[in-house]
């Protein structure tokens, strides 16, 4: 968790950087503590009386109802009442507790440094890829909102490298959000890697401490604790859970923003209200319909399995599962089952064990304390293949995997879900394509919806030709 402990800009730090210059360095580390300036973030607690900052209350009441002004959510005062006497809001509290006898502590944001060519990346962008950086470029100078709906694999964040950097050198305040922490934490050395002379912060739930950077990569739920800070915020997998139905998320992109400043959403999936708002013109968007390889998305094939769970549930592997393994291991190539329900996986892990026995394998969930391990060790190909849950549905690439998704039809597996899942094959240029089976007891219409999705997304990228 962060702490609210502040740092003066004042004259009182400018005397101790001072004193550090003219060789007392010692003496100052002996005697100073640091404290960090929390510039455009709301605090809970009072800064020292010399840091600019605005007070603003914490919680408007109503009758019934109390609203917290950091996440905007309204309780209902009868749920959240206080033995003081005080309200307080259950919808942000992982943040630090805002109750309504505390106030809000703002400091505003400061005038950024102005920082030429920060980027160092060396790759080339297709022309499809380089239209879109060029129209991130106008976006980020003109204050503007654009959606960027590019397939998986398209290379979505070299797009955005050339943006990032306008934005620098124009001396503003950069924001990378996700609703996921995978999403960050391999953004974070892809990023840095670029930006070498750039201090990069990387904060989510499980993250260091704060310290102040023109260059931010947070969930989507640290922008809460901001307020008026970025000139520019990118949104990756702007559709992912669960920022998606999550109003207290969306008022945290909104708070951080400045009243001036551009916002870019990115996903392969936009959900419907994105899609809305670009046909009633709120928001613009540009399609990619293409990897970056210039081959074309794997269309997953459906297979029949008769209650495939209940088979699993009686201690018998389905046929076709089994038939399908032999192929992937036929093709010398790594792969991901992906499982519905958590029960399931463990069963028919253990029944693979009997069966495979000279496989390495293992399986992972969103409760497994080791799955950062077992996802690198994947990456490292230390295993033949994982059995995981939909948590591997995005922000991971292993390279040249398969993928067979058993109970495609189950209702955990959304049209989103399924295509996000599908773009784990071919994204490697050393191998653009892969197998991709759906194994199912009756064809869904998310299964229908994400087939057709992908199939229409590759005829977009021919008629436009993007791909070979
Ligand atoms: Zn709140």
């Amino acid at each position: 968790m962060v702490s609210s402990v502040i740092v003066h800009n004042t004259k009182e730090t400018e005397s101790m950087i001072n004193s550090l210059l003219t060789g007392a360095k010692e003496k100052f580390f002996k005697t100073a503590y640091f404290i960090i300036m929390e510039y455009g973030r709301r605090v809970l607690e009072k800064p020292a009386d010399d840091v600019n900052f605005i007070q603003m209350p914490s919680m408007i009441e109503g009758k019934d109802f109390i609203q917290c002004v950091r996440c905007e959510q309204y309780s209902k005062k009868c749920e959240v009442y206080l033995p003081s006497g005080a309200y307080f809001c259950p919808h942000c509290i992982e943040l630090g507790r805002v109750t309504s006898n505390g106030l809000l502590y703002f400091i505003p944001e400061k005038q950024r440094p102005l920082l030429s060519e920060t980027c160092r990346w060396q790759g080339t962008l297709t022309s499809a890829q380089s239209e879109i950086s060029e129209k991130i470029v106008r976006v980020i100078n003109h204050h503007s909102k654009l959606l960027v709906y590019a397939v998986t694999g398209a290379g979505k964040t070299e797009m955005l490298f050339r943006g990032i950097e306008a934005a620098l050198s124009q001396g503003k305040r950069v924001g990378i959000t996700s609703p996921r922490i995978d999403v960050c934490v391999e953004l974070y050395p892809r990023i840095c890697a670029v930006f070498p002379d750039i201090k990069v912060l990387l904060l989510h739930g499980e993250s260091g401490d704060y310290f102040d950077s023109t260059l931010v990569i947070c969930t989507t739920h640290q922008l809460l604790r901001f307020y008026q800070a970025f000139d520019v915020l990118i949104v990756d997998e702007v559709d992912a859970f669960p920022f998606v139905n999550e109003k207290v998320l969306h008022a945290g992109v909104k708070n951080a923003l400045k009243d001036k400043a551009a916002l870019i959403y990115l996903t392969a999936t936009p959900t419907n209200d994105l899609i809305r708002d670009v046909q009633k013109k709120r928001l613009e968007m540009v399609t990619l319909p293409a990897r970056f390889h210039k081959s074309k998305l794997v269309v997953p094939k459906f297979y029949w399995v008769n209650k495939w769970y209940q088979l699993i549930e009686n201690g018998k592997i389905p046929k076709r599962l089994l038939k399908v393994m032999t192929e992937f291991f036929a093709d010398g190539f790594p792969f991901l089952i992906f499982c519905p329900v958590i029960e399931w996986m463990k069963t028919l892990t253990k029944l693979l064990k009997k069966v495979f026995l000279e496989k390495s394998f293992t399986a992972v969930s969103a409760l497994d304390k080791e799955r950062v391990e077992k996802v690198q060790k994947m990456r490292d190909g230390h295993y033949d293949f994982l059995l995981t849950t939909n948590i591997l549905e995005r922000g991971v690439t292993f390279p040249k995997i398969s993928v067979i998704v058993l109970g495609a039809n189950h209702r955990i597996f959304t049209k989103a879900a399924l295509i996000q899942i599908s773009g784990r094959v071919g994204r490697s240029r050393k191998r653009v394509d892969g197998k991709l089976y759906f194994l199912h007891d009756g064809k869904s219409q998310a299964m229908l919806a994400a087939r057709d999705e992908i199939k229409r997304m590759n005829c977009l990228a021919r008629r436009r030709g993007l791909i070979r």
